[in-house]
């Protein structure tokens, strides 16, 4: 008997209608879909008339149930790979179970459909020759803090997954870690029916955001404008934050940023400033 093959499906990011015709007769013809929450992918199974076994494949059970796929199409079973919305393995489950399948020597299919990030880069306005996708940021402070540290000076359009709790706050980190002058794009409940798509500086932005609360609900993507060499002495790089972290374990802000600034012949301002962000709870 043949193996069985695994296909990873795209399903909708909001609107149901968004799905190919190909994604749905695949999910029609295979044996078993492994969906990472099963009850909420029920409701666009049933929506498009689709009664199939399922499974469930989360970032807690992944590892374990990769092998038990592996073993199903092994038995020539095949298998659709779904997760709650968009493209899986994108900020999504799916990673373990579709590298244990390939390093089987299985056969996996992409059927591909939509992303928030691509999406949200589609009607950005910003580059697209080049981007970098980032993700979501780490939780704590110090981590994020550090990661938009390191990504000051990319050359590429960079693209965030934001949760809306947190979605405020990320504008202000830009703000201070990349400076209010850079152009960036909010990407808000993108095809459902409060979708906004709101370009600006990330200091109108940040002010944008603060001025209403409703706009800090829903499932956001933020897009932000790379860096361009013109700023250059306008960012503090990876190697001048670490410096400054030094230094300020020793020093007050103010002869920190003195020294860091003759150091790099960069403005003191720049440091200064970012020595007072540091203080920020
Ligand atoms: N796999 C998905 C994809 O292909 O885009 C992403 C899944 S990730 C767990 C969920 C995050 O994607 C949300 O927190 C948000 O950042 C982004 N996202 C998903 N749907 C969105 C939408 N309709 N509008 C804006 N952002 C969305």
């Amino acid at each position: 008997m043949p193996y069985g093959t695994l296909f990873v499906v795209a399903t909708p990011i909001g609107n149901l209608e968004d799905i190919t015709l190909r994604s749905l007769s695949v999910l029609k013809g295979v044996d078993m879909i492994a969906a990472e929450d099963t009850r909420h992918s029920n409701k666009l199974l049933q929506h498009y008339g689709i009664d199939k076994p399922t499974i469930s494949v989360h970032e807690h059970n992944e590892q374990q149930r990769a092998a038990q796929l592996v073993e199903r199409l092994l038995q020539g079973q095949s298998i659709a790979l779904i997760s709650d919305a968009g493209t899986p393995l994108i900020s999504d489950p799916g990673y373990s179970v579709v590298k244990a399948i390939a390093d089987a020597g299985l056969q996996v299919v992409p059927v591909p459909g939509a992303c928030a990030a691509i999406a949200a880069l589609s009607v950005s306005g910003l580059a697209t020759d080049r981007f970098q996708f980032e993700g979501f940021l780490p939780h704590k402070s110090g981590p994020r803090r550090e990661r938009i540290a390191c990504l000051a000076q990319t050359p590429r359009t960079l693209v965030f997954y934001e949760a809306p709790h947190r979605i405020v706050m990320l504008f202000e980190e830009l703000n201070d870690l990349l400076g209010g002058g850079r152009q960036a794009v909010v990407a808000r409940e993108l095809t459902k029916t409060y979708e906004t798509v709101k370009h600006g500086s990330i200091a109108e932005i940040c002010d944008w955001l603060a001025a209403d609360s409703n706009q800090q609900r829903g499932e956001f993507v933020v897009i932000v404008e790379r860096f361009s060499a013109k700023e250059e002495r306008e960012v503090l790089d990876s190697d001048s934050l670490r410096l400054m972290a030094l230094l300020l374990q020793e020093l007050p802000p103010n002869r920190a940023a003195q020294l860091a600034a003759k150091f790099y012949g960069k403005k003191k301002k720049l440091f200064y400033d970012y020595a007072l962000a540091q203080k920020k709870p």
